[in-house]
């Protein structure tokens, strides 16, 4: 697993006494046993095959309350630096602590985890599968693990967006600005990955028709790798 949001999810998990299911977890996972899964608000809904039965398993875990998601865009939206981690696929962990909050639990209590099989030694293997595709996919959409906390990509980006605006607070990090600089030499000596600086880009405007304006950017920045060649006769 990677040390990403989806390596921490996991390393929490294994905190809690699920090692070992995870184990099996994975190799379900792997197999291909778990058909379907949804995440929404508060609650991952999962179909899991065993055999010749299908089982259902939910895992719902508490959504932050207003008041806590209040602080927490607050607390994006007055740095930059925070904003422009979280296009570029990284939530800042450290955020929520700063805050006195957990984006995943320090409590298996505080999962609601239920499957339809009869295993009596709960989290079952099923459970664990989708666990462990749940930490794949924090990993591939760390918006995916806010969403389970109770505030969607969009909404969250729109609220994000909206305190922007109606807040002066952008003063910038010290030394984001300064590393923004090689956009302007990018041209005349192509980096290994010129788009990479898009991740640093600052955060406004956040979208453009629900598109993120460093994906629609990324190609043209790529394109700067390639010096001019002569023309094409
Ligand atoms: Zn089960």
């Amino acid at each position: 697993m990677s040390s990403g949001l989806g390596g921490q999810f996991v390393a929490v998990l294994e905190s809690l006494g699920m090692a070992s299911r995870l184990r099996q977890g994975r190799l379900a996972a792997r197999a291909g046993q778990v058909l379907s899964m949804s995440l929404s608000t508060s609650v991952v809904v999962a179909q899991v095959q065993d055999g010749s039965k299908t089982h259902r398993c939910r895992i719902g875990i508490k959504a932050f309350t207003k008041p806590e998601w209040n602080s927490v865009e607050k607390a994006l939206a007055a740095q930059a630096l925070y904003t422009a981690r979280l296009l570029a696929g990284e939530v800042p962990y450290e955020m929520f602590a700063d805050l006195g909050l957990r984006l995943f639990p320090d409590d298996l209590r505080e999962l609601a985890m239920d499957c339809t099989c009869d295993t009596w030694d709960m989290p079952c293997t099923h459970l664990a599968a989708v666990c462990h595709l749940l930490a794949e996919m924090f990993d591939q959409d760390p918006f995916q693990a806010l969403a389970w906390r109770g505030r969607g990509r969009d909404e969250l980006l729109s609220r994000l967006g909206e305190l922007r605006r109606t807040t002066r607070e952008t003063a910038p990090v010290k030394g984001f600005w300064r590393r923004q600089q090689p956009v302007t030499v990018a041209a005349a000596e192509p980096v290994e990955r010129p788009d990479a600086v898009l991740e640093e880009l600052p955060p406004l405007p956040l979208e453009l028709r629900g598109d993120r304006i460093a994906d629609l950017l990324r190609p043209a920045y790529r394109r700067l790798r390639t010096p001019p060649g002569p023309a094409q006769s």
